[in-house]
C-alpha cells in the first residue's frame, strides 16, 4: 500500500483545500484516537447517517452488530456508504460571530463493504473492536459463542478512498476585527476519563484489573 492515498473527484476537498491531508499514517492515527464513525447509506432513496463503533485492521475499516441490523444487512449488498470520523480538538473563538470555528481532525472514507465470513476471520474482527476500545480486554473477557457468532454481522471497507481534514490554532478574523475589545482565543479540549465504577453485581474477590484502573485516552 502507498503512503499517500490519491485523491479521487469524491474525495478531492474543494472548501479549504489545505486543511486536507491524504497521507495513510495521518489518517490511520485519526482512525486509531476515535471510537465513533458515523455510517451514511441510502435505503429506498432515504438517506440514513447512523452512529456506530469500528476497528482498523491493516488497510480495512470494519463494523459490526446485529445480523437483523438494517444498516449492516443495507451495506451487505454492494451498496455505496460513506463513513465519517471526527476528533474536536478546541472551541475556536473568533472576534466576530462569524469567524468561530473548531480545530478538529476528521476523515471521510467512501466505498463498498463486504461481509466477513468464517469464524477465525470474525473472531479477529471481534478482538479487534474489543482491542480498539479497550486494549487488554480481550485477554479476560468470555470469547464469543457459535450463536454469538453467528448472531453478528461483520462488514469490512477498504481504506482505498478516503481524506482527512485537519483544523488547528487560533481564529482567523477579519483584519479590521483584531482592533475589537473582545477575548478570542482557543478553548482546548479532550475527552476525559473517569474513576472506573463497579458492576453491582461484581464478584467480591474480582479487582480492577490494571488494564482499566490504567486507561487513557490521550
Ligand atoms: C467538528 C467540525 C466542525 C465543522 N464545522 C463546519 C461549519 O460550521 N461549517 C462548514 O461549512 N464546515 C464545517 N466543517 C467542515 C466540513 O466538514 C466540510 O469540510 C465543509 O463544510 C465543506 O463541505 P463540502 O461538502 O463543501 O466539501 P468539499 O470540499 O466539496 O468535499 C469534497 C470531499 O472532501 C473531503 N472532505 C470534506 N470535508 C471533510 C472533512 N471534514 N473531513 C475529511 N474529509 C473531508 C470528502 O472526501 C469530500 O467528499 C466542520 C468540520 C468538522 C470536523
Amino acid at each position: 500500500m502507498s503512503e499517500v492515498i490519491t485523491p479521487t473527484s469524491r474525495t478531492k476537498l474543494r472548501r479549504s483545500p489545505g486543511r486536507g491531508n491524504f497521507d495513510r499514517a495521518t489518517i490511520y492515527r485519526i482512525l486509531d484516537e476515535a471510537f465513533v464513525c458515523h455510517v451514511g447509506f441510502t435505503v429506498d432513496n432515504h438517506p440514513f447517517v447512523i452512529p456506530t463503533g469500528y476497528a482498523r485492521v491493516g488497510d480495512r475499516l470494519l463494523i459490526h452488530g446485529s445480523s437483523a441490523s438494517r444498516m449492516l444487512r443495507a451495506l451487505a449488498g454492494e451498496a455505496e456508504v460513506c463513513v465519517t470520523v471526527t476528533l474536536i480538538d478546541g472551541l475556536v473563538l473568533a472576534r466576530s460571530a462569524f469567524h468561530h470555528s473548531m480545530n478538529y481532525r476528521s476523515v471521510v472514507i467512501l466505498g463498498q463493504a463486504t461481509v466477513v465470513n468464517g469464524e477465525r476471520e470474525k473472531l479477529r474482527a471481534l478482538r479487534a473492536f474489543s482491542e480498539h476500545v479497550v486494549p487488554g480486554r480481550w485477554q479476560e473477557v468470555r470469547r464469543p459463542s457459535k450463536d454469538e457468532l453467528k448472531a453478528t454481522l461483520i462488514l469490512s471497507l477498504p481504506l482505498t478512498e478516503a481524506s482527512a481534514k485537519i483544523r488547528t490554532g487560533a481564529p482567523v478574523d477579519d483584519e479590521a476585527d483584531y482592533a475589537l475589545e473582545v477575548w478570542a482565543g482557543v478553548i482546548p479540549l479532550r475527552l476525559a476519563v473517569g474513576v472506573p465504577v463497579d458492576d453491582p453485581r461484581l464478584k467480591d474477590d474480582v479487582g480492577v484489573p490494571r488494564y482499566v484502573s490504567n486507561y487513557r485516552r490521550d
